[in-house]
């Protein structure tokens, strides 16, 4: 059975006075309303993140960034290690967010690097893949997400690869308020899933977290998370607010 696992995006949001209220909020309710069964995670701009994780620990909440480099260390100036990273308590790294990939130019191949030294930092990787709608309009969609897989993670040992977090985004369907309809969320996953068999077997395949993201909130999580191969989403606008990332969280 594989645990949901929800994990808010704050994006380039909050400042640090902003993220302290948040998380407390979020650890405050979370403790009141939500059960063992869902795994929270905080995905908290860099800047804020060590402060975070002093009202996490200890809490059902844990703490993730949202993005890290490919080096150990070293010259790369303005660049943060996933070293560094683990020494403020982060757990979890969002790795390939679409908004990366256009925005800043993110390979496959420079995140097949990010999900290795993530992995051999202990950390787990959310990694991110996903179509445009022009993509998914010339019925190339399915191949490209593939090949987002194979190129990033096909080259991992099947016991690294079990410890990732594949988070399937439908470009089109970030921040616009449009989402996936539940047909559509459970047919890809389902892809992907088979795409994981055909690499790592069924029996690995069954055991990946597979969450949904793209305008995921309070009043479509329930349906969209009751979907066989959804297991947790990655939600950006709606975990801004305490009251409707928690809401999210309870439709799992
Ligand atoms: C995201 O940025 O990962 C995301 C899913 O954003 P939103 O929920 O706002 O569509």
């Amino acid at each position: 059975m594989r645990k949901k696992v929800i994990a808010g995006n704050w994006k380039m949001n909050k400042t640090l006075e902003d993220s302290l209220k948040l998380a407390t909020e979020v650890v405050t309710i979370a403790n009141d309303e939500v059960n063992n069964n869902v795994q929270i995670v905080m995905c908290v701009p860099f800047t804020s993140l060590y402060a975070v994780s002093n009202i996490v620990k200890g809490t059902k909440v844990a703490l993730g960034a949202q993005n890290c480099y490919s080096k150990p260390s070293g010259a790369y100036t303005g660049e943060i290690s996933a070293e560094m990273l683990k020494s403020v308590g982060v757990q979890y790294v969002i790795l390939g967010h679409s908004e990366r990939r256009e925005y800043f130019g993110e390979s496959n191949a420079l995140l097949a690097d990010k999900v290795n030294i993530v992995l051999a930092t202990g950390m787990t990787p959310i990694f991110c893949c996903g179509e445009t709608l022009a993509q998914r309009e010339k019925g190339i969609h399915i191949d490209f997400i593939n090949a987002q897989l194979t190129d990033s993670l096909f080259h991992l040992a099947p016991a690294d690869f079990q410890k990732i977090i594949i988070a399937y985004e439908p470009i089109w369907a970030i921040g616009t308020g449009v989402t996936a309809t539940t047909a559509q969320a459970q047919e890809m996953h389902e892809k992907i899933r088979n795409h994981i068999a055909s690499k790592y077997g069924t029996e690995v395949a069954e055991t990946i977290v597979i969450q949904y993201g793209g305008s995921m909130k309070p009043d479509n999580a329930k349906e969209l998370l009751s979907c066989k191969d959804v297991d947790g989403g990655l939600i950006g606008g709606a975990s801004l607010k305490a009251r409707d990332f928690i809401d999210v969280i309870k439709g799992a």
